[in-house]
């Protein structure tokens, strides 16, 4: 029993461990097998004192006594359980890598469009008004042509890093379409928003002279438009959708006078009154 205890001791420590540092995402079943594998562990370490203690006569009284028997079967329906909750685990990780390829740009890592807007509408009902941006790439077509293929898609990936890198956490950023990326600042200061535009169209150019792609000078840069305000003072989901995409169609007017007034700019929209909260 000491023995068979060990082993099972060593093997519940790696799967917990396994499963602790095995995963990013917050999952409920993990949490709750954890806590099973925990129980089962503590079970089992008690067992080794008690297989030391119980012995009367040279007999081991551990089974005889129907106290312990009771715990012996505590502990089968506990393993019974642990097969389920990982069963059960296993399912949910599917389904969230499912999700996440039908939410999710491979090339940058980005959301795509479907998933900017599963993540922008929680994000855009916190408080305080919201900035939209727009982003999309200057003569990108260029770069193509010009180094290739491959080549181009170096450079969005780097677009995506230098997005990700001067975001703060909680803002939402995605490639919703070729060379188009948006981004949604939640709960964020006007000035704050344009100083975060202004130091992604900045540092995207610094990183574009690190990247070495062939002979030539790559022409890129970056032109955004901002959205500001807007705030849906409400918890109705349509209401804060119908908010985003009113700014979103705001950002691109103002990316269309951006790309007009000779790109690598940024351009804000005007703010609309309709969109100021009630007093
Ligand atoms: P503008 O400054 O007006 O935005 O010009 P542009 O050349 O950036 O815009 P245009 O819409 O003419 O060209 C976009 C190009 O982006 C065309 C397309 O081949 C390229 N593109 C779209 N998706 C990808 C991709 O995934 N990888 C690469 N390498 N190129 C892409
Ligand atoms: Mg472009
Ligand atoms: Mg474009």
């Amino acid at each position: 029993i000491q023995l068979s205890s060990v082993i099972v001791v060593v093997l519940l420590s790696l799967c917990i461990s396994q499963i602790w540092r095995g995963w990013v995402s917050p999952s409920r079943m993990r949490a709750l097998l954890l806590g099973l594998l925990t129980l089962s562990l503590t079970m089992t370490l008690v067992r080794i004192p008690f297989a030391t203690f119980m012995v009367d006569d040279n007999r081991l009284i551990l089974f005889s006594n129907p106290r312990l028997a009771w715990i012996g079967l505590f502990a089968m329906l506990l393993l019974i359980c642990v097969g389920f909750a990982l069963v059960l685990l296993v399912r949910e990780r599917v389904e969230l890598r499912y999700r996440s390829a039908a939410q999710r740009d491979e090339l940058t890592g980005l959301l795509n469009r479907r998933g900017f807007m599963e993540e922008a509408v929680p994000a855009g009902r916190k408080s305080g008004p919201m900035a939209l941006m727009i982003l999309d790439l200057d003569r990108f077509k260029q770069v193509n042509d010009q180094f290739g293929h491959a080549a181009g898609d170096r450079v969005l990936a780097l677009f995506a890093e230098v997005l990700l890198l001067e975001l703060r956490p909680g803002d939402v950023a995605a490639r919703i379409g070729g060379e188009e990326f948006a981004a949604l600042l939640p709960d964020v200061r006007p000035e704050t928003a344009r100083q975060i535009a202004e130091r992604i169209r900045a540092s995207f150019r610094q990183e574009l002279d690190r990247l070495k792609l062939g002979a030539g000078a790559l022409e890129c840069s970056v032109s955004i438009g901002l959205a500001l305000g807007g705030a849906p003072q409400t918890a109705v989901r349509a209401e804060v959708e119908a908010a985003i995409l009113r700014n979103m169609a705001r950002a691109d007017a103002a990316l269309y006078e951006a790309k007009a007034g000779g790109r690598d700019r940024i351009e804000v929209a005007a703010i609309v009154v309709e969109d100021r909260p009630a007093a």
